[in-house]
């Protein structure tokens, strides 16, 4: 992860959907003659980033609990005013397929307006056979209306809903509804490449993990799995186990998880902007995971409770300032090793021929100014299979700089 591969003075050919050349500009325009010119002289142009992890699909702001928790009130405490998981379920579950899809949509764009130009989007907010399927039938038509590369992933197991709380046997009902009614109609629909389970002392235990995940890969899903975000509870080493292309979370990842991930190859997707935003002290030990060999990932998290921001650049930054990661870490993290993260390392993540013309350019002159200017939107124009997801003519910032 130290070597990000960083050229000067070159240029990028683009052919429909995928990069053709990259090379030196001179040779590349004269190789090129006739294509059309995209000028980034004093930029930086890096892989589209890859957000591999986001709750994109969700009704409206939960603002009120930011103060909330400033004040004291723990997770319980929130819930009990009516905040929480449950108070986006409520909400998501009162709204049409119509109205989820205009709220989406501009969050998307946002997204892409940062860097991003793929973007993992989990369901999660339904808990229902019928409104978890609202969910990804959302995220289905999104696909179809932007340039940008959604990946669907299928979170029923985000929470145990209210109306099966309450003894055991009613959660059995739920992860029961999960595998046999839910899990079915996702597949037949096609409606995601992924499974994920928020495995979590209090959510869902590693045995109901376990069964959601391997009903889900026999179904023809990817998995992925929310691990050892508070406590370490073998989430990471369930994830190894099972081959899952991820691992999410891991602020409390044990030394035994580590070792797992790093045998297994599992990506660890760190999501330091929760853990900043929730004003927790602890941040995931992205150096050990490094260290131990274990791919890293960074993503947003992007979600109405814990992390509500589409600025994936802050997560860089966050990466650097937090996580102590060098900003080429930082940067591969956000790019091939997201890619990783979803199945899609050579398709995406990498400005390399052959590969999807999915890009992003900078206001920077140097790669290490993306995490620096920390909070600040210098993204000049984002492409998505070489189809414009975002362009902005004018920058605002270049006299930071000049
Ligand atoms: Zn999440």
């Amino acid at each position: 992860m130290r070597e990000a591969g960083i050229m000067t003075g070159a240029a990028v050919a683009v052919d429909g959907e995928r990069i053709a050349a990259v090379g030196p500009q001179a040779r590349l325009e004269r190789e090129y003659r006739a294509a059309t010119r995209v000028e980034c002289a004093h930029m930086v142009l890096t892989p589209g980033l890859v957000d591999s992890h986001t709750h994109a699909i969700f009704g409206r702001a939960r603002y009120e609990e930011q103060e909330q928790r400033a004040a004291g009130a723990g997770y319980m405490e929130i819930a009990r005013r009516g905040g929480g998981i449950h108070a986006s379920v409520a909400d998501l579950r009162s709204r049409t397929e119509d109205d989820l899809y205009a709220l989406a949509l501009p969050r998307i764009r946002r997204l892409a307006a940062y860097g991003s130009t793929t973007i993992e989007i989990k369901s999660g907010y339904g808990l229902s056979v019928e409104d978890e399927l609202k969910s990804l039938r959302v995220i289905s038509r999104l696909s179809k209306a932007v340039p940008m590369r959604l990946v669907p992933t299928w979170l029923g197991a985000h929470e145990i809903p209210l109306e099966y709380r309450g003894n055991d046997e009613l959660r059995r009902e739920y992860v029961d509804l999960l595998i046999h009614e839910l899990l079915p109609v996702v597949v037949a629909e096609n409606l995601a490449r992924f499974a994920d389970v928020f495995c979590e002392p209090g959510v869902f235990t590693i045995q109901e993990t376990r069964a959601i995940l391997t009903a889900s890969r026999s179904a023809g899903l990817g998995l992925k799995l929310h691990a050892d975000e508070l406590e370490p509870n073998g989430g990471a080493e369930l994830a190894a186990e099972l081959e899952a292309v991820s691992a999410d979370h891991l602020a409390a990842i044990s030394e035994t998880g580590t070792a797992a991930l790093a045998k297994s190859g599992t990506v660890a997707t760190l999501l330091p902007g929760t853990m900043f935003f929730l004003g927790r002290e602890r941040q995931a030990p992205a150096r050990a995971l490094i260290d131990a060999g274990v791919p890293v990932a960074l993503a947003t998290d992007f979600n109405p409770g814990t992390s509500p921001t589409a600025n994936f650049p802050l997560m860089l930054t966050l990466g650097v300032s937090q996580l102590r990661m060098s900003a080429a870490e930082a940067l591969i993290a956000g790019t091939v090793n997201g890619a990783a993260a979803l199945g899609l390392v050579h398709e995406t993540g990498r400005i390399a021929e052959g590969f999807s013309a999915d890009l992003a350019l900078f206001d920077a002159q140097d790669v290490r100014e993306i995490p620096y200017w920390y909070g600040d939107r210098r993204c000049r124009g984002t492409w998505a299979r070489g189809m414009p997801c975002h362009v902005r003519e004018e920058s605002d910032n270049l006299n930071f700089l000049r």
